[in-house]
């Protein structure tokens, strides 16, 4: 946990990536940055409160749940999302605390949340766009499949549709990655379900968040490029 980046930086490095989707993103289209905070402890996600920050990005249920709790007095008004690899065992004690699920990966995991939610719960899909071994999701072309299976589990509402490329991908792979993504995106929307209006695409971390934005995201998770020196 760092919780030695000050202010400046941190006021620095948002409008830095800020001017880049700006000078990326497609005309109208909004883009939304959730502020990934699993490197940084809660004096620092308060600084970032302070600085008009809401949606913040977690990927572990019991760091999301402490810090929380430490930032009980703001907690109402921070918008959390789930980034991480989600086990069943946890879903109970986070699922009713968190505003979105990002990395719904599995059917036994959507009937898990199912179950425990209180109720509709704000998903979105994620997809092993480049078919990579170790990585979780649900394949390319599996999703409309599993789209139309979840219309089974009330709780469940598809908002949207989550990736991450690969780490050593060049330039022109991911952006090959991200139009696919996109394309999905639109497939699930024909659809035309009203539990699953897949209006987000949550693609881009800090190494080719520019790429993501040219592609259509509409929320990009950046943390290492927010607390850099
Ligand atoms: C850590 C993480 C991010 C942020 O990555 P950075 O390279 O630090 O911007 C985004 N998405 C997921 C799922 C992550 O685990």
């Amino acid at each position: 946990m760092n919780d030695r980046v000050d202010t400046n930086t941190l006021k620095y490095n948002i409008e830095k990536i800020k001017e880049g989707i700006q000078e990326h993103k497609k005309v109208q289209d909004d883009v939304d940055i959730v502020v990934v905070t699993k490197y940084v402890g809660s004096d620092v996600i308060r600084n970032l409160y302070d600085l008009g920050w809401r949606k913040f990005g977690e990927n572990r249920t019991e760091d999301l749940l402490k810090k929380q709790e430490e930032l009980a007095d703001i907690n109402d008004d921070i918008e959390w999302h789930f980034i991480g690899r989600l086990q069943t065992r946890p879903v109970r004690k986070m699922i009713n605390q968190i505003t979105v699920l990002h990395s719904l990966d599995r059917l036994s995991l959507a009937k898990e949340v199912n179950k425990r939610a209180d109720k509709p719960i704000s998903c979105f899909l994620q997809i092993n766009i480049s078919g990579e071994e170790q990585k979780a999701g649900f394949q390319p072309n599996e999703t409309l499949d599993i789209v139309e299976k979840l219309e089974a589990y009330r709780n469940i509402h598809i908002d949207g549709l989550m990736t991450m490329a690969p780490h050593d991908a060049k330039p022109e792979e991911l952006r090959y990655y991200f139009s696919k993504m996109k394309q999905l995106q639109v497939n699930v929307q024909n659809l035309k379900l009203s539990y699953a209006p897949c209006m987000e695409l949550s693609m881009g971390m800090s190494d080719d968040f520019t790429i993501a934005v040219e592609e259509g995201a509409t929320l990009v998770r950046i943390g290492r490029a927010v607390y850099k020196d």
